[in-house]
């Protein structure tokens, strides 16, 4: 750890402590973590969506929530260091009884808590490939205990949860909770609305799966349903399409100079992106995917 590194994580216990004065410490298991967070200093809300479902904010991706007389059924669940915050989250606006904890996809941000909730009895379920992702990285009290490969549904608190498996785009683990009742999505990361598609080709995600999963999305909703996506807020189809349609345009674009030999420089000299980065910022991490799932080189 550098000089700077140090100051830092002074500042940051400094003010975590300051904020414990006047809150109150808020669980027993904070611990620094590579990027000197300040766990404590994280400010999680709930916001209502329709029906049952409500989401939670606070670092890391949204944390679907179907509150009713059964219990919750939870999506993501952010970091371990938040856990039990969390926890008394959503203990405030439901009877406490988390039924199940579905993890949407792999990524540490949605699956971080896995360790904390599954210690306090509650089940976690995803994907056969994510519980086989974590496996390589997670200790086995992390990992989801009900698998699946195709469609199940969840029903509790009058309101059935079609989780549903997705072509593998933003990684191919990748599942959407559509609760039928309530009209709700929750899409995970494949559908964001502050930032370009993640195209997680490590944990492989691919470009013509998001094509299609976004299509498929759409497809599945109505006029007036929520889309709650993994980051960012509320939307509806009209939103989904927007964005399938922009990943469409910059792709056929990229195509078309790597068609023509074109380097990754030359691309981003010739940058694809130009209408859309108001709106979902810094194209990179995109454009590098892009590029390389369309043959691109040099
Ligand atoms: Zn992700």
């Amino acid at each position: 750890m550098n000089t700077h590194a140090q100051i830092r994580l002074a500042v940051g216990f400094g003010f975590a402590l300051a904020i414990g004065l006047v809150v109150g410490f808020g669980g027993t298991n904070v611990r620094a973590q590579p990027g000197d967070v300040d766990w404590n200093g994280v400010v999680l809300s709930t916001h209502h969506v329709s029906g049952t479902v409500h989401y939670l904010e606070g670092r890391g991706g949204n944390i679907g929530l179907s509150i009713g007389d059964d219990g919750v059924v939870m999506i993501d669940d952010q970091f371990g260091p938040l856990a039990d915050r969390i926890r008394e989250t959503i203990n405030r606006i439901s009877n406490g009884n988390i039924r199940f904890l579905i993890n949407t996809h792999v990524h540490g941000d949605h699956t971080g808590g896995n360790e904390n909730f599954a210690a306090m009895g509650v089940p976690i379920v995803a994907q056969d490939r994510v519980r086989d992702r974590l496996a390589a990285t997670q200790p086995a009290g992390a990992l989801p205990v009900l698998t699946f490969s195709e469609d199940l549904t969840l029903n509790l608190n009058g309101d059935p949860a079609h989780v549903i498996p997705m072509p593998p785009g933003h990684t191919d683990g990748d599942s959407i909770i559509h609760f039928v009742e309530s009209d709700v999505i929750h899409t995970g990361d494949m559908f964001r609305t502050v930032a370009f598609p993640v195209i997680d080709r490590n944990n492989g995600g691919t470009l013509a799966g998001t094509i299609e999963a976004l299509g498929l999305l759409a497809g599945m909703a109505g006029p007036n349903t929520k889309i709650l996506p993994g980051h960012g807020v509320v939307a509806g189809r009209a939103d989904v399409i927007e964005f399938r349609d922009m990943v469409i345009t910059v792709a056929d674009r990229v195509e078309e100079l790597v068609k023509q030999g074109r380097s990754y420089a030359e691309v981003v000299a010739a940058n694809p992106t130009r209408e859309y980065q108001d709106k979902w910022g810094d194209p990179e991490r995109f454009l590098t995917a892009v590029f390389a799932e369309l043959g691109g080189a040099g």
